[in-house]
């Protein structure tokens, strides 16, 4: 059976349609399926955090690589699936709750697995508080490999200092290198979403790319600076901070005043920070 023939098996067995308010939409491509479990590069010694199991289509391919799968499903009727599904694997554990409310630093420390990774299809309404969670957590793993809308893809593996960037952009490149795996069209989901997908990789790094004295006041910084991206980035951090401490700091670092943050390069927006951070100057 192909992913689609399966998944329409297991929605007529069990009598089930997707909930569009968990962002469900099933996968039914092979070739995206292989073309994530290759990418992830699971080994035997690996332990596979999965969010969003759903009915369990790349789960199982997850369960023939890797030493053990652990799958974080929030939708109850999901969760009946599975447990008839993987049944007989060993190596299968399911939590059943929302991904952000899972304690992963212990949940990964009771594993005690060498190595763990993080693979998934995700839930597309909550792509950023999850990809937020799982890098300021600074969990222990080596990889997240996920899929994602495409737009969200281009906005979370962009360069820093170019259009493209947010404010996320900047925590992806601090804590890992982020690159395109493969592109996803939308006709590969039942149900078909509205947009493409991509599925990105986000290899973590085992130190920042850049050096901050203060990182809550540097991401502050950064975040200040998209809060209002139209702003130049004086205007906006002037907001919280105080315009001529800022004015004088971009003069040190040869940094024109009429910048905006979306111009600024991660190294620029360290600097900054850390001057910001030395000399001590007071949020409003
Ligand atoms: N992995 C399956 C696949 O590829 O076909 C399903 C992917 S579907 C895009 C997203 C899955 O995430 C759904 O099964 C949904 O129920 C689950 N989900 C949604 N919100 C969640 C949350 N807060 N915590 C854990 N799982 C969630």
């Amino acid at each position: 059976m192909n992913s689609y023939q399966e998944t329409m098996y297991l929605l007529k067995k069990y009598h089930l349609t997707a909930n569009k308010k968990l962002g469900q939409n099933f996968l039914i491509d092979d070739e995206a399926i292989a073309g994530i479990v290759t990418a992830a590069q699971i080994t035997k010694e690996d332990l596979v955090i999965e969010i969003g199991p759903g009915l369990g289509t790349l789960t199982q391919y997850l369960l023939e690589k890797a030493k053990k799968v652990l799958a974080i499903e929030l939708d109850t009727r999901m969760i009946s699936v599975l447990q008839d599904r993987f049944q007989l694997y060993s190596n299968f554990t399911l939590i059943e709750q929302d991904v952000l409310q899972v304690n992963l630093q212990k949940v990964i420390e009771q594993e005690h697995c060498s190595s763990v990774k993080i693979v998934a299809n995700l839930p597309y309404y909550i792509t950023t508080p999850i990809v937020m969670k799982l890098l300021e957590e600074k969990l222990p793993v080596t990889s997240i490999t996920i899929m994602v809308q495409k737009e969200v893809a281009q906005r979370l593996t962009a360069k820093t200092g170019t259009r493209l960037a947010g404010s996320i952009t900047y925590a992806v490149d601090y804590y890992s290198e982020a690159k395109t795996v493969l592109t996803v069209p939308s006709k590969s989901f039942i149900p078909e979403p509205k947009v493409d997908s991509q599925v990105i990789q986000l290899e973590i790094r085992k130190s920042p790319c850049v050096k901050v004295k203060d990182e809550k006041l540097f991401f502050e910084i950064i975040q200040l600076a998209f809060m209002q991206r139209r702003k130049t980035f004086l205007n906006a951090v002037s907001q919280k901070m105080e315009k001529q401490a800022m004015q004088k700091i971009l003069q040190n670092l040869h940094i024109p005043e009429n910048i905006r943050g979306e111009n600024l390069t991660i190294e620029q927006f360290a600097e900054i920070a850390n001057q910001t951070f030395e000399k001590n100057i007071a949020s409003k």
